[in-house]
């Protein structure tokens, strides 16, 4: 089986390549695949694509054209496939449902504490002979209370994690986990006595934007964001607006909702034309990661585990991890 590995990254090349073997051969393009680049797939039975790769309508018909049958994520999430399309063209979807969901959990503690602690501030001023403590204040997390907004595998790990520096937790979820140990609230509830708010749900039509301009408006003052699971679970523009009135009091994120056009590259020296992302960036309150939540060895090897396995039971006509239109 040949598969087109779309977006590479060294990285990829590095945990891929060794995994491949007599029943698929693996060529890596480092174009995204888009409408533009869907050609590419010509002569290729499956693709093998990440979060920033489009399988939209229209790529699916150009995959289907090329007799492409498998579309194999190197990710959990699958909002950038349209899966309606997919299963009307005939082609497979798999995806690897969890890598390492400690690394995602773990990326937006980070965030936390460096926006608490301003370390990333710290470090400059120390560097700049500037050893004054001016700006760097911050609150002990002991005590604080922590909303979960989604409490399946990252959320789990992520609230446990803010559990052991002494924080309350409050979840809510659409499907609550009564066996979790976690207070299960509703959203408004949560929102209203959080002091430091994560997002751990998936982008689906009924999370799309639910961090809004009303839901911001239900949270405590000076509320600390964290988003790490997919960009558009925050509408920006609304955040901006809650961090110029000083709603938000910090905000934290390693997605963002047109991250496709910036992220996993090296834009220096370009100007951004992006200005909601370049006002985003302008606050000394915010901290912006750029997708890099999942990039840990543990999880780039898990990934490529994943993949292989997903292939070889493609192959065997027994695919495994398939994702279906709902
Ligand atoms: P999961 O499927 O284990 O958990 C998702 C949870 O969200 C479930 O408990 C589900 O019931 C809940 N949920 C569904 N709809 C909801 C709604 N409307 N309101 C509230 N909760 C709802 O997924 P996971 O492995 O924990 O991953 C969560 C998300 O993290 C993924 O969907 C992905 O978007 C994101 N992610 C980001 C990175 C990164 O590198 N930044 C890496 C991996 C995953």
């Amino acid at each position: 089986m040949k598969i087109a590995f779309f977006s590479t990254k060294p990285y990829d090349r590095e945990f891929f390549t060794s995994h491949e073997n007599n029943s698929y051969t693996l060529t890596f393009f480092e174009e995204k695949l888009t409408a533009k680049t869907a050609h590419l797939s010509k002569g290729f039975d499956g693709v093998c694509v990440f979060v920033n790769d489009n399988a939209n309508e229209e790529v699916i018909k150009i995959l289907a054209e090329n007799n492409v049958k498998l579309i194999t994520l190197r990710s959990a999430g699958f909002n950038h496939v349209d899966l309606d399309a997919a299963k009307k063209a005939g082609i497979t979807v798999v995806r690897v449902p969890a890598y390492s969901p400690y690394a995602v959990a773990e990326h937006a503690v980070a965030l936390i504490l460096s926006l608490n602690r301003k370390t990333h501030h710290a470090y400059n001023k120390v560097k700049a002979n500037n050893f004054a403590l001016n700006n760097l204040l911050g609150f002990d997390l002991n005590n604080k209370t922590v909303g979960v907004i989604g409490t399946g595998k990252i959320g789990k790990i992520f609230a446990n994690i803010m559990k052991g520096f002494g924080c309350r937790i409050l979840a809510y979820d659409a499907y609550p986990d009564n066996n979790a140990g976690f207070t299960y609230v509703e959203l408004d509830e949560l929102l209203k006595n959080s002091d430091i708010i994560s997002v751990h749900c998936p982008l689906l039509d009924d999370t799309y934007h639910i961090i809004n301009d009303e839901t911001i408006s239900k949270m405590r003052d000076g509320v600390m964001l964290i988003n790490v699971s997919r960009g558009a679970l925050v509408d920006a523009k609304a955040a901006i607006e809650g961090l110029k009135s000083h709603k938000i009091g910090a905000l934290g994120i390693d997605v963002y909702e047109d991250e496709a056009n910036l992220f996993f590259e090296d834009l220096s020296g370009h100007i951004i034309q992006d200005d909601v992302f370049a006002r985003l960036r302008s606050f000394s309150n915010v901290l912006i990661t750029a997708h890099q939540a999942f990039f840990t060895r543990e999880a780039l090897q898990s990934i490529a585990d994943t993949t292989k396995n997903n292939i070889h039971a493609f192959i065997k006509g027994n695919p495994e991890n398939i994702v279906e239109a709902s």
